[in-house]
């Protein structure tokens, strides 16, 4: 179980302070996939910095499994944002998917079939000895997935990882996450900005608001799990999710708008 409790973070530097995050308290239960969703600049992926235990807070605290995360927590795989500076360029395809398994001390042959069954997991059984660089942003996006689902995470932390990639793969890549999700038992947090992807992924959806970020709700989402692109997005309770938390998200800017006009 994933805890984050007060979670508070203000970056300072340069004389001049920026809150990032001014309180914010929820729990993923195990096996969870939870979406975040929530304007630009709200703090999303400070959030996931904080969780992955590569920013320290200056308040709260995330805890996994009742342990504090002081530092990279074993068992967590993170896919960044800028996938493009996540994999090494002078290292071929599997190279960077395998390294992360080095480092946990796997034997050669387990590494082997683990690094060939995730590149076919996301249909990229062919590139195996490509360097980055040769791959369109997709395709690396694609292995960035495919380096951490090898890794065999028990939470898997994705911050905007389909941001760039065109919309037919982009739909493709979101199908791969449920099946993933599905087969191995992993706890998700995935965060987007997109309205309509979280509510089509996601078993809860966190909604936060623009800064300074609150959580404005913590939404089940009652669709059945078997999705598809085409049935799910058209069905009506989706559009009444949607819907939903649109305008949640629109309520929250108008507040913060009031809040801060002429007086
Ligand atoms: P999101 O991922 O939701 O777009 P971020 O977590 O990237 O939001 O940023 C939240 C706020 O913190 C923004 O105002 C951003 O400018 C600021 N911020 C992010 N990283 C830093 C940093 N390293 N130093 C100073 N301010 C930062
Ligand atoms: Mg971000």
């Amino acid at each position: 179980m994933l805890t984050v409790s007060g979670l508070q973070k203000t970056y300072t530097g340069d004389g001049r302070s920026v809150e990032a995050i001014r309180d914010l308290t929820f729990t993923l239960a195990d096996g969870d996939l939870t979406c975040l969703v929530g304007p630009s600049g709200c703090g999303k992926t400070t959030l996931l910095k904080c969780i992955a235990g590569l920013l320290t807070p200056s308040g709260g605290t995330v805890t996994l499994d009742d342990a504090p995360v002081t530092g990279p927590p074993p068992g967590m795989a993170v896919v960044f944002q800028e996938y493009g500076r996540s994999l090494f360029p002078w290292m071929r395809v599997a190279a960077n998917v395998e390294l992360p398994l080095r480092q946990k001390h796997i034997p050669r042959e387990r590494r082997r079939a683990l690094v060939h069954e995730s590149l076919a997991a996301v249909g990229l059984a062919d590139a195996h000895s490509a360097y980055p660089w040769q791959l369109s942003g997709g395709m690396q996006q694609r292995v960035a997935i495919a380096r951490a689902i090898a890794y065999e995470p028990r939470v898997l932390l994705m911050d905007e990882p389909f941001a760039a990639v065109d919309a037919q793969t982009r739909a493709d890549l979101e199908d791969l996450i449920r099946d993933l999700w599905h087969r191995l038992g992993v706890t998700v947090l995935f965060v987007t900005h997109d309205i309509d992807e979280a509510v089509y992924l996601g078993q809860n959806v966190l909604i936060l608001s623009a800064s300074p970020t609150v959580i404005l709700e913590h939404l089940p989402i009652d669709l059945p799990a078997e999705r598809d692109q085409l049935h799910t997005r058209a069905a009506p309770r989706f559009i009444e999710l949607r819907t939903h938390v649109y305008g949640q998200i629109q309520a929250a800017k108008k507040a913060v708008r009031a809040d801060a006009g002429p007086r």
